[in-house]
């Protein structure tokens, strides 16, 4: 089915006066590690082309220069891991190794801490899943990644209060009426950026006998973690979301589970022996301990230490600049969105004692997407639409059938990225969209769309789709 909503106005949008008058100082952004990909130049649907604003750093962030810079040095070393004795091979296995200390440096590992490298937090959630000797408790805002993995094994979803202090009454509630093993909780919300006291939360786990795991795909790239000081006993991440590349994250924490629990994956690498006893019985195995026992087959070396490389990187910013950094950004953001008549954001505890740079927002009248559409086909600017992989979250913030616009900030991101966001929402809600787009299939795409999506020269389509989206992502 196709819906065609006309354009209201005939002309490219302006930055209105009042936007730029809004301005408040721009952070200074110098001393944060450059991105792989700044100023890309992306094709507006009128044919011309502006630098990229990406604003969608929460569903994936470019790589650091450093990082790009890095895997280069490291690929004409490729050669096995773990088990060749080339010169190449022994650079490879010294590079996984250092990857695997400098991560749990990055986190606070505690010394007797494994770090077990997996493809992303999901991966690295439903390997914790797998070993839990026991019941898990989680909150019903969660990333499904932290709200699926646990559905092997006995767990309970918590309805968040409307308030941190009554959801931490509520924990405590449950946490005395059943005995848990596994507390499993958002470090920062991928729809609010509300960062939850991580070591309240921790004390609470441990005084009832549970155990502590963070999700902090979104609060490792903008707030230190500290698993040792925090009392944290698990952290999962992912490198994409950390300025590395796609397809390699983390499970750092305490070893004792992980180490007697079913190997995550079986195979090469995750054994000390292997006996075939040759009269039909499977072969013997001794499996090795973690993090090896959950590793194996060949690693993804380059992700491991692209991901290390941007933990290095972050590590020198992540205590005062890149806070400051994003905070300036989002109370420039905040304060803009405010003024904009029918845009409201989304919160779900407004006494979160920290927020990170993850900003939702709906605006009246227009389709999640269909903003989304119009902010990238109209402005060059990338925003997340949809329910962010948090659906029960977003039925209660927005109703089932709505999705919502997040906009999300981090080291790349500029004033001027934010202030390009403002004024073309103060345009859509002044003027309407300057195409018309039409709805197809569920997604919103401008009717006359020339765009050309094959800059690589991969002899794809040319037509700027929505093609592999399901609507309720
Ligand atoms: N947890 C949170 C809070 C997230 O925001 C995301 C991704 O958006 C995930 C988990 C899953 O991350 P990944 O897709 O890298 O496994």
């Amino acid at each position: 089915m196709s819906v065609v909503l006309q354009a209201a106005r005939p002309t490219a949008p302006t930055v209105p006066a009042d936007v730029a008058a809004h301005a408040l100082p721009a952070p200074a952004a110098s001393c944060l590690p450059a991105l792989v990909g700044t100023g890309l130049p992306v094709p507006l649907v009128d044919g011309t082309t502006v630098a990229h604003a990406n604003l969608d750093l929460a569903a994936s962030a470019p790589a650091l220069r450093s990082v790009a810079d890095r895997v280069a040095a490291l690929l004409p070393y490729h050669a096995s891991v773990h088990r060749g004795a080339g010169y190449a091979s022994t650079v490879c296995t010294a590079a996984l190794e250092w990857a695997r200390t400098t991560v749990g440096r990055f986190v606070g590992a505690r010394s007797d801490d494994v770090v077990v490298f997996t493809r992303n937090t999901t991966d690295a959630l439903n390997l914790l899943a797998g070993a839990v000797p026991g019941a898990v408790l989680c909150l019903d805002v969660e990333h499904h990644a932290n709200l699926l993995a646990w559905r092997g094994g006995e767990h309970r979803v918590l309805r968040a209060a409307a308030t941190v202090d009554a959801t931490l009454a509520q924990l405590r509630a449950a946490l005395e009426a059943r005995p848990t093993a596994l507390v499993a909780i958002t470090g920062a919300s991928n729809v609010t950026g509300e960062v939850l006291p991580l070591a309240e939360i921790a004390d609470l786990a441990h005084s009832h006998g549970a155990r502590l795991v963070v999700d902090a795909a979104q609060l490792a790239p903008h707030r230190r973690v500290d698993i040792a000081a925090t009392g944290i006993d698990y952290v999962a991440l992912s490198g994409h979301k950390l300025y590395a590349p796609y397809g390699t994250g983390a499970l750092v924490g305490r070893r004792d589970w992980l180490d007697v629990a079913t190997p995550y994956l079986a195979g090469g690498g995750a054994v000390v022996r292997v006996d075939a006893v040759g009269d039909g019985s499977p072969a013997e195995v001794t499996w090795t301990a973690a993090p090896h026992r959950h590793e194996a087959g060949t690693p993804n070396v380059p992700g491991a230490v692209a991901l290390a490389t941007a933990c290095e990187a972050l590590d020198a910013v992540i205590d005062e600049a890149a806070p400051a950094h994003e905070r300036a950004l989002s109370e420039r953001l905040d304060a803009g969105l405010a003024d904009i008549p029918g845009v409201r954001t989304l919160r779900i505890w407004h006494d979160a004692p920290d927020r990170v740079g993850v900003h939702s927002l709906t605006v009246d009248g227009y389709p999640a997407a269909l903003v989304a559409a119009y902010l990238s086909a109209e402005h060059g600017i990338s925003v997340r639409d949809g329910k962010f992989c948090a659906h029960p979250l977003l039925a209660r913030l927005t109703g089932w059938a709505e999705g919502a616009v997040r906009a999300s900030l981090g080291l790349g991101t500029t004033a001027a990225d934010v202030d390009r966001l403002l004024a073309a929402l103060r345009t859509l809600v002044t003027d309407g969209p300057g195409v018309a787009y039409e709805c197809v299939d569920g997604r919103w795409l401008p009717t006359a769309d020339g765009r050309d999506t094959d800059p690589l020269g991969l002899g794809i389509g040319d037509e700027v789709t929505g093609a592999g989206r399901s609507c309720g992502h």
